[in-house]
């Protein structure tokens, strides 16, 4: 049996941007997941799809495994020679016991590795624009647990050293006692007018943040109605968030915004609203498989040599494509010195990745703008492969022909809705809904039987303006349509509708 392993790895404080580069190469790799709460699904959905995926809970109150059982488990499954990821939230050794679990398996002698992962002492406060340190304000900082009541009288806090706005005080799980902990800092002499921020789920589209004073805070927090998980931040590095304030000030911050695309292209668009501040949705609503003469397709790319263009009017064309010639044992060479089109930067760029630099993008990304360069740079005759959707649009084609090309249309894939049961409650949680092609609006429809009334009161936005003719061709009101036809102009769309 191979040696088992053990990474105790820190998935940072919930944005998912902020897994280290470590981290996730070790979640890359393992056959065994195990992690609680605090981590981020996005992060989770890195380890394999056959990866066994343990969850541990250990939300304050609901313990699904005591901890004693979680260190059992981990020695158990390093034992039987699993490569092991134990994922926890923040940094694994800042009250997250990783250093209890670090010596139970260094007793049982099972090789492990430490990740540090970015904690939330320090993170929330950041993407609340609060520095934990300043020069102007302080010269060091505690991070401290406000788990145990301070009225106890049994708390091992020194609350004397803690009253001192020139060093900021951070506490976590501290939302049980913070009144007591405000009394306790008081009584101890920190002045009332000592600035403290609580940050709720710092690093998310759900952050959340209030700030007050030592005076004031419990009640604005109580009023706030905003509970674990926080950080407060006791001191005068808070009053930098007045000029600092950077994550929940941007125009997509919390916004929740659906996306339709096929898994593997809804990534892309996922980090980028991510890093806006935005909470993606994923709800694929269609999938791309073969198209239904599989032997045309296939036949096409044997003939390739034949023709003087191909054009392609998607990253998915160009991934056809490429199959079919690994299947039979080729690659770019087959091209030739075929002339190549694509329709924009990503289809460009997927044929770039194999090594094919293309010989026309237009400068606008829709099939009128292929069709009117392409036939700037052909001549009567010129044999033309238009190598594409199934279910396209014949504007290219048409064009070409009118003008004595001579084309060949061939279906290089088909895109299928995806029946999805619960794409409509997703759809519904959605502030901002977003549909990158034609079909991914088919899909939608597909599952959402009254799509029209729900999108009436969302805003709808479309990558271009073909996509946007077939919503409205389905009654759907489009809101916003991006001036570039890609994932980044769709982006940029948004956030000035948002600016606004
Ligand atoms: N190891 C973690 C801390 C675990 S203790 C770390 O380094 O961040 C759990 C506490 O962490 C919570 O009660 C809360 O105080 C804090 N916490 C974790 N994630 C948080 C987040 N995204 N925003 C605010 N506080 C968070």
């Amino acid at each position: 049996m191979s040696r088992g392993k053990v990474w105790l790895v820190g998935a940072g404080p919930g944005d998912p941007g902020l897994l280290t580069l470590r981290g996730a190469r070790a979640l890359a790799h393992c056959d065994t997941l195990v992690y609680d709460y605090l981590a981020a699904p996005a992060i989770v959905d890195l380890a394999p799809p056959d990866c066994e995926r343990i969850y541990v809970g250990k939300k304050a109150g609901q313990h699904t495994l005591e901890q004693d059982e979680i260190t059992a488990l981990l020695v158990r499954l390093g034992a039987a020679g699993k490569q092991v990821v134990r994922l926890k939230g923040g940094d694994v050794f800042v009250f997250a016991r990783g250093g209890e679990e670090a010596r139970a398996l260094a007793e049982a002698g099972i090789p492990f590795e430490i990740v540090p992962g970015i904690t939330s002492a320090i993170a929330a406060p950041a993407y609340a624009g609060i520095p934990v340190t300043h020069r102007d304000h302080n010269t060091a900082f505690t991070v401290a647990t406000g788990h145990e009541d301070p009225t106890k009288g049994y708390s091992s806090l020194d609350f004397a050293k803690l009253a001192n706005r020139k060093a900021t005080t951070i506490f976590l799980m501290a939302m049980g006692h913070l009144a007591g902990i405000v009394d306790q800092l008081r009584a101890h002499g920190l002045d009332g007018d000592t600035p403290v921020a609580v940050v709720h789920e710092g690093t998310k589209p759900s952050q959340r943040v209030v700030t007050a004073t030592i005076d004031t805070i419990a009640t604005e927090v109580e009023r706030s109605g905003i509970g674990a998980p926080a950080v407060v931040v006791i001191g005068d590095v808070v009053t930098e968030r007045a000029h600092l304030r950077w994550f929940d000030a941007q125009p997509l911050f919390g916004k929740r915004v659906l996306v339709t695309r096929p898994a593997h292209q809804g990534d892309d668009l996922a980090a980028r609203l991510w890093e806006a501040g935005a909470e993606p949705i994923l709800a694929p609503t269609i999938v791309v498989g073969p198209p239904d003469d599989r032997a045309t397709a296939r036949s096409a790319v044997e003939r390739v040599r034949s023709f003087d263009w191909v054009a392609f009017t998607s990253r998915n064309g160009v991934d056809a494509f490429f199959d079919i010639l690994g299947e039979l044992g080729r690659d770019a060479r087959a091209f030739g010195d075929v002339r190549i089109a694509a329709i924009g930067p990503k289809t460009a760029e997927a044929l770039s990745r194999r090594g094919i630099r293309v010989d026309l993008v237009p400068a606008q990304y829709v099939g009128e703008a292929v069709a009117a360069e392409l036939l700037a740079r052909t001549a009567t005759g010129d044999r033309v492969l238009v190598y594409r959707a199934q279910e396209a649009r014949e504007i290219l084609p048409e064009a070409l022909r009118a003008n004595g090309r001579a084309v060949e249309v061939v279906a290089a894939y088909r895109t299928r809705p995806i029946d999805d049961p619960e794409l409509r409650a997703k759809a519904e949680r959605a502030d901002i809904v977003t549909f990158t092609s034609p079909s991914t609006i088919t899909g939608f429809s597909h599952n959402v039987a009254d799509a029209v009334a729900l999108l009436a009161n969302r805003t709808v936005a479309a990558i271009g303006p073909v996509t946007a003719a077939a919503a409205r061709d389905a009654g759907i009101r489009v809101d916003v349509v991006a001036a570039t036809f890609t994932v980044d102009g769709l982006l940029q769309a948004l956030t000035e509708r948002a600016t606004v």
